[in-house]
């Protein structure tokens, strides 16, 4: 898979304000915010959207999952914010290496846009 500049964070080739990071992930603050909250969990491994995820991932991503609950709690917000994973040009994926976004801090609409 070609390097996106999600892998250029990983590697500290450029800055991004890091609130977590373990042996399998990080999450940072995503530089446009959508919400008073709004931080990115993405995997060390590359991997380009969910869609190219395969069994072998099952664990990787429960624990994206938990990380993101751990994140949102840990920012302050237990108790209301959304996850978001955007697949696909169509679904509104801009970068290319698998993210969960966290959103919290504001009333969110449904259905999303
Ligand atoms: P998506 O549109 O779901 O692919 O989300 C990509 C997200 O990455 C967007 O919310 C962007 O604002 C965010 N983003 C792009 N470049 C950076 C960066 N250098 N640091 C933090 N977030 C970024």
């Amino acid at each position: 898979m070609s390097e996106t500049l999600f892998t250029k964070i990983i590697n500290r080739e450029i800055p991004a304000e890091i609130v977590y990071e373990d042996d399998q992930c990080l999450a940072f603050k995503d530089i446009n915010p959508q919400a008073p909250l709004h931080v990115l969990v993405i995997p060390k491994k590359s991997i380009a959207k969910l869609a190219h995820a395969t069994p072998e991932d099952q664990a990787l991503l429960g624990h994206l999952l938990l990380t993101a609950n751990d994140v949102a709690r840990d920012q302050g917000h237990a108790d209301d914010f959304r996850l978001v994973i955007n697949n696909g040009i169509e679904a509104g994926q801009s970068v290319f290496h698998l993210h969960v976004h966290i959103l919290a801090g504001r009333s969110f609409s449904w259905p999303p846009g």
